[in-house]
């Protein structure tokens, strides 16, 4: 079945519940959120009757719940042990996050690997690994390391260095990947061929290894290295190259999420991308619609 979303928020009154209803919204049925900012790392308790309420709306709504991933914050970095205290932050960070997936029944957490900040390749691929070999097992939570552009000092802007990772990490029943398609364009992956690609990902680390997709087009050009996001169909992939990546046999049931910008950083434009994405057809006027009727939530 094809499990399309999007990232969506995480309110503190709201929570799942408000999550799953802006999901909803857009005609959903699968999405990904962070637990709170995605660029802080300061977090809410769990309340647990919000997240009951959530998961039986769910079952009347027909969701695959096992399904829906979590987005630790971006700030989290654990390719960095140049300061101790700060590694170690980010690691109990995490682990503190698997115990909040844990609570709200999240089986997949999407992690970027981190960047090395000058300690180079090798000591970054180390320390991830030995971050994670800390936390990985401690709940039935499954970390998915997701593909990056390779700006500044990223890792994992080549499927060696990922594969590097993995062959590291003890419990490999909770490790993982997570595809962002405009990452790789941008890290110089030509998603032209995305079967071949997927020949090479399999090759290497094994196509049973993917958890989740995100359905992004890129404002750059290939190997740019940039990481900035585009519309669907608006940018440098096309329509075409990302409606053979969400339709694509291979990952049938993997949920593909959208995290494509706002329009004039004011409405989402989910519920028109995952509607033109089901209709396989693309509306060169989707931008304008969007700023005609909004996106109202509801
Ligand atoms: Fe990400
Ligand atoms: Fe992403
Ligand atoms: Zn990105």
């Amino acid at each position: 079945m094809l499990l399309l979303g999007s990232h969506v928020g995480f309110k503190k009154d709201s929570q799942l519940l408000g999550s799953l209803k802006e999901a909803l919204s857009y005609g959903a049925n699968t999405f990904m959120f962070y637990t709170g900012a995605p660029q802080n790392t300061s977090r809410y308790p769990i309340l647990n009757e919000l997240t009951l309420e959530a998961i039986s709306l769910m079952k009347e709504k027909g969701f695959d719940y096992s399904k829906v991933v979590v987005h630790a914050p971006y700030i989290i970095n654990l390719a960095n042990d140049k300061d101790l205290d700060k590694f170690m932050f980010s690691v109990r960070f995490l682990q503190e996050e698997l115990e909040r997936c844990e609570l709200l029944g999240i089986h997949y957490l999407v992690l970027h690997p981190g960047s090395h900040v000058g300690l180079g390749i090798d000591t970054a691929i180390f320390n991830i690994s030995k971050g994670l070999n800390m936390i990985l097992g401690t709940h039935d939570v499954t970390v998915l390391l997701e593909t990056m552009s390779g700006k500044g000092t990223e890792i994992g802007s080549s499927l060696v260095e990922i594969k590097r990772i993995i062959d590291l990490v003890d419990d490999k029943n909770h490790i993982g990947v997570c595809l962002d398609t405009c990452h790789l364009n941008d890290a110089g992956y030509d998603m032209k061929d995305f079967d071949s690609f997927l020949n090479q990902f399999d090759t290497l680390i094994g196509i049973d290894k993917i958890g989740c997709v995100h359905i992004n087009d890129s404002k750059n050009i290939l190997n740019s290295h940039k990481d900035r996001h585009e519309n669907i169909g608006f940018g440098t992939m096309g329509f075409d190259i990302l409606i053979s990546i969400v339709y694509n046999e291979r990952l049938k049931d993997i949920p593909k999420i959208l995290e494509t910008p706002y329009v004039d950083k004011k409405y989402a434009p989910y519920r028109y991308e995952i509607e033109m994405l089901k209709n396989k057809k693309f509306d060169s006027n989707l931008i304008e619609k969007i700023r005609k009727y909004g996106s109202d939530i509801q």
